[in-house]
């Protein structure tokens, strides 16, 4: 696994904590947070989640991506335009390295 791949990883995973502490707030009525949002939230980590998964060999050489000849070299850890894409929402947090902007 290359290091972007972890990167996004890893920010899905913070993303999940994150939520499922503000479900338990709400849970627990000590929060007015609306719980569509959070909902939504753990659909959007699904939807990431298995995006990347599909995704997780292009560039390697037997990704859909790679079938369809639409690539980034081999020495690019984005893989894909999918995988770089999907970092795009955390190009804010630590780690997110520049060259990894799509
Ligand atoms: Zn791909």
């Amino acid at each position: 696994m290359n290091r972007f791949a972890e990167f996004l990883r890893r920010q899905i995973d913070i993303d999940l904590e994150l939520l499922r502490w503000a479900r338990e707030d709400m849970e627990a009525g000590t929060t007015a947070r609306c719980g569509g949002s959070v909902f939504r939230g753990f659909r959007e980590c699904e939807l990431k989640t298995r995006l990347l998964r599909l995704h997780q060999h292009c560039g390697a050489g037997n990704g859909p991506c790679d079938e369809l000849g639409q690539t980034y070299p081999p020495e690019d850890e984005r893989g894909c335009t999918t995988r770089a894409l999907l970092g795009l929402p955390y190009s804010d947090r630590p780690g997110y390295r520049a060259r990894w902007r799509p």
